[in-house]
C-alpha cells in the first residue's frame, strides 16, 4: 500500500475511533449556542402544531415533552409507564413475560403508587395476551390510549412551558445553514455515477458521516436531475434502520450534496470475494437476507420499489448490521402499484423488468432471490464470475434458464432460491398479498427472531474490524474527470435550492443525542426560575 493511502486510512481510523466528543471542534459550543429565545417568534408561529411531529416522532421534540410532563406531577407516571413499555420492546423474547407483568403490577392497579387509573380496564387482557403470546403487541391498546391523552391537555400546556421553548431554540440551531465548513473531510470512500463519496465528520458534534457528492456539471450533461432529487426525496422520508439515513442536503460551488450514515464495513460484494473462498457462511446469509427483507418491507410499505438489489449497494456498519443504500433508481409506484423503466443491473433485473412489461414490488423480491443466491453460491445465478456473456445472452438465461444448485446450497437456501427466483411474479414469494411476511415465514429464516431484529437486539455474526479500511486503497479510486462546456443557468440554480434543504430534522436530532451534546447543553439556567422545582 502506498504511503498516500497509509496517511488517508489512519486519519480515517482516528477518526472513527474518537468520534463523538473528540472529534469536537473546539469551538463546539459555540455551534450550537442557542440563539435568544426572541428570535424564535417567527418560527414558533409557523410551526405546524401536530402532536405525533412534535413530541412523538421527532426525538428531540420527544425528549423535551418527556421532561416537560417529568416536571410535572399529575403527568409523572404517564412518561414512567410510556418509558416502560419502551423498555419492554427492547427486552428479549425469555425476559418479556416478566417484564409485561412487572410493567402491569405497576402501572395498572389501583393499589401501585404509580397506578395510571385509566390503564385498569386493560390489566386483564394484557395479561391474557402476556401467557397467550408475549411476543405479540401486548400493550398496543394502552399505547394508544395514553397518547390520546397526552396529545390533549398536556400538549397544550407543553407549548406555553420553557420546555417547549427549548424545542424551538434547538429547531433554530437545526434550521443553520449547512456549508462545506460544517464537516472535516477525510478519505475518499468510493466512486459514483456522478461523483466522489467522502468520509466526513461533523464539527460540532463529531458525528462521522459519508458525503455522497453530485458533481453539478455531471448531472446536467448527463440529465441527472430528477434522478438526483429522486433519491434525496426518496431517502428523506425514510427512517429504518436498515436502509442509509440522510442527515443533511447541501451544495457547495460545484456539487450537490447528501450527507449519509456511515457504513464502515464494506459492502457485500466485498465481503463476498475478497475475503477466503468466494461466498459466506450460512448464518451470515441468513442475517444479512433477514435485515435485507426487513430494509425492503419498509421501502413496500411507503410504495417504493428499490430497483437496484446487488451486493454492491448493501453496506455494512462498525458493528455488522446492513443498511440498504444507493437509492438513485428507488421510485414510487402509481396508484396501480406499478411501473414501467428498465433501470438497474442486467444481471440482477426480473423477467418482468427485461421484457419491458409493468411491473411492481414483485423485482425486489428477485433481486433479494439473486442476493441469497450470491452471498451463498460466491457467484451470481446466471453467470460465472469469469464469465461475461453479452447482455442479449445474459437476458435469454434470465428470462428462460434455471439457475444451478450444488451442495453448498442447504435445502432451505435452495427452496427460497428457487421461490424467490420464479420467472413468473404471480407465482414468486414475496408476491402474494401478504408481501415481505410472506418471504419472513419461509423456513429458511426458521432460526430468525425478526422482532428482536428489528429491535436491533440479534448481534451479528460477524463484526467488522475497527483497525481496517474495508475499501479500495485511494490511490485505485479512478479519479473523477471534469467536463467541460457545461454553463449552469437559472433553472439549474432553481433545481440546486430544491434540493438544498439543509438538515433532515429526525436524523440530525439523533446525531445531537447520540453524540451526547444533547445532554451536555441541554441545561436550563437560573433565569429559567422554574427549573428549580425539576429534580435532576
Ligand atoms: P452511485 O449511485 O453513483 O452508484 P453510490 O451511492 O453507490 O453511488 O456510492 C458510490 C460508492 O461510494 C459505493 O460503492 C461505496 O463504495 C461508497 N459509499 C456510498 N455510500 C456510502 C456510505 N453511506 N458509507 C460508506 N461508503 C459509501
Ligand atoms: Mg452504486
Ligand atoms: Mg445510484
Amino acid at each position: 500500500m502506498e504511503i498516500e493511502s497509509m496517511v488517508a486510512n489512519s486519519a480515517l481510523i482516528r477518526a472513527r475511533e474518537g468520534g463523538g466528543s473528540k472529534g469536537r471542534s473546539w469551538k463546539w459550543k459555540e455551534m450550537l449556542k442557542f440563539p435568544h429565545i426572541s428570535q424564535c417568534e417567527d418560527f414558533a408561529k409557523s410551526i405546524e402544531r401536530d402532536y405525533v411531529s412534535l413530541c412523538v416522532k421527532q426525538p428531540i421534540g420527544k425528549k423535551l415533552f418527556q421532561l416537560f410532563c417529568r416536571s410535572r406531577h399529575d403527568l409523572q407516571n404517564y412518561i414512567s409507564l410510556q418509558d416502560a413499555l419502551e423498555v419492554f420492546e427492547t427486552k428479549s423474547d425469555e425476559e418479556r413475560g416478566d417484564f409485561g407483568f412487572n410493567i402491569i403490577q405497576r402501572f395498572f392497579m389501583s393499589q401501585s403508587n404509580q397506578s395510571v387509573s385509566c390503564m385498569q380496564k386493560y390489566e386483564q387482557s394484557c395479561i391474557e395476551r402476556l401467557m397467550s403470546d408475549s411476543c405479540g403487541d401486548v400493550f398496543h391498546d394502552c399505547k394508544e390510549d395514553l397518547h390520546k391523552i397526552l396529545r390533549e391537555e398536556p400538549f397544550i400546556l407543553y407549548q406555553e412551558s420553557m420546555f417547549f421553548d427549548r424545542f424551538l431554540q434547538w429547531k433554530m440551531l437545526e434550521r443553520q445553514p449547512i456549508t462545506k465548513q460544517t464537516f472535516r473531510q477525510y478519505r475518499l470512500l468510493g466512486k459514483g455515477g456522478f461523483g466522489e463519496v467522502w468520509a466526513c465528520q461533523s464539527r460540532s458534534t463529531g458525528m462521522m458521516y459519508a458525503c455522497k457528492k453530485l458533481e453539478k456539471t455531471h448531472v446536467k450533461k448527463r440529465r441527472g436531475e430528477t434522478m438526483a432529487l429522486n433519491e434525496k426525496e426518496i431517502l428523506e422520508e425514510l427512517d429504518s434502520r436498515f436502509v442509509v439515513n440522510l442527515a443533511y442536503a447541501y451544495e457547495t460551488k460545484h456539487a450537490l450534496c447528501m450527507v449519509l450514515t456511515m457504513m464502515s464495513g464494506g459492502d457485500l460484494k466485498f465481503h463476498i470475494y475478497n475475503i477466503g473462498e468466494p461466498g459466506l457462511d450460512q448464518n451470515r446469509v441468513r442475517f444479512y437476507a433477514a435485515e435485507v427483507c426487513c430494509g425492503l418491507i419498509h421501502l413496500h410499505q411507503k410504495s417504493i420499489v428499490y430497483r437496484d438489489m446487488k451486493p454492491e449497494n448493501i453496506l455494512l456498519d462498525d458493528n455488522g448490521h446492513i443498511r440498504i443504500s444507493d437509492l438513485g433508481l428507488a421510485v414510487r409506484l402509481s396508484e396501480e402499484g406499478l411501473v414501467r423503466g428498465r433501470v438497474g443491473t442486467l444481471g440482477y433485473m426480473a423477467p418482468e423488468l427485461i421484457s419491458h412489461k409493468h411491473y411492481g414490488l414483485s423485482v425486489d423480491w428477485w433481486g433479494l432471490g439473486c442476493l441469497i443466491y450470491e452471498m451463498t453460491a460466491g457467484q451470481p445465478p446466471f453467470r460465472t464470475r469469469a464469465e461475461h456473456p453479452k447482455p442479449s445472452e445474459m437476458e435469454r438465461r434470465i428470462e428462460s434458464e434455471k439457475e444451478d444448485y450444488w451442495d453448498k446450497f442447504s435445502k432451505a437456501a435452495k427452496d427460497i432460491c428457487t421461490a424467490l427466483l420464479k420467472k413468473d411474479p404471480k407465482e414468486r414469494l414475496g408476491c402474494s398479498s401478504l408481501g415481505g411476511k410472506e418471504v419472513r415465514s419461509h423456513p429458511f429464516f426458521k432460526k430468525m427472531n425478526f422482532r428482536m431484529l428489528e429491535a436491533g437486539l440479534v448481534e451479528p455474526p460477524f463484526k467488522p474490524d475497527p483497525r481496517q479500511v474495508y475499501c479500495s486503497d485511494v490511490q485505485d479510486i479512478e479519479e473523477f474527470s471534469s467536463v467541460k462546456g457545461v454553463t449552469l443557468d437559472q433553472k439549474d440554480f432553481e433545481f440546486y435550492s430544491k434540493f438544498n434543504t439543509g438538515s433532515v430534522p429526525i436524523t440530525w436530532q439523533n446525531e445531537v443525542i447520540e453524540t451526547g451534546c444533547f445532554r451536555e447543553l441541554n441545561t436550563f439556567g437560573p433565569e429559567g426560575s422554574r427549573s428549580q422545582d425539576l429534580d435532576w
